[in-house]
């Protein structure tokens, strides 16, 4: 287990799509586990892989609930928006209102290769919504409502 630096806005790392992940081996593991202990470190709800610098589709969230896992994440549904305030660890110090929808539902794999669904409402949306954006090299900046 190990603390990643976090990437900052301008590396074009953050800008480039995501790989997916054909075999969940032991690096996959390791880096779920250094991205999981990067997040609580900086105090952060969600971290996508691009972020410690890994184009690989690889995702974790705690919004305070506990801890989720995404390993090829997809978005498969999604209903309702609502704006909220949102940030980011690659963007210190800024935050700005995002549409998002109210209720999306995930499907991924574990880290045991078990393709399972997650659904979420609110802060949990957005932080999917969030994070899997970061994997097509989106970042919230874009999506800020003028
Ligand atoms: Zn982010």
């Amino acid at each position: 287990m190990a603390i990643r630096q976090i990437v900052q806005i301008g590396e074009p790392v953050l800008r480039k799509k995501a790989k997916k992940v054909e075999k969940i081996d032991e690096k996959i593991i390791q880096l779920l586990e250094d991205m999981t202990d990067t997040m609580y470190e900086a105090d952060g709800v969600g971290l996508a892989a691009p972020q410690v610098g890994i184009l690989k589709r690889v995702v974790v969230i705690d919004i305070g609930e506990g801890l989720i896992e995404f390993i090829n994440p997809e978005i498969v549904e999604t209903s309702g928006e609502y704006i909220d305030d949102e940030g980011c660890l690659s963007v210190v110090g800024e935050s700005g209102a995002v549409k998002r929808p109210y209720y999306v539902k995930v499907r991924a794999f574990d880290r045991n290769g078990q393709l399972f669904e997650i659904e979420g409402e609110e802060l949990l949306a957005r932080a999917f919504c969030h994070e899997i954006d970061h994997l097509e090299g989106v970042l919230f900046v874009d999506k800020i409502e003028k």
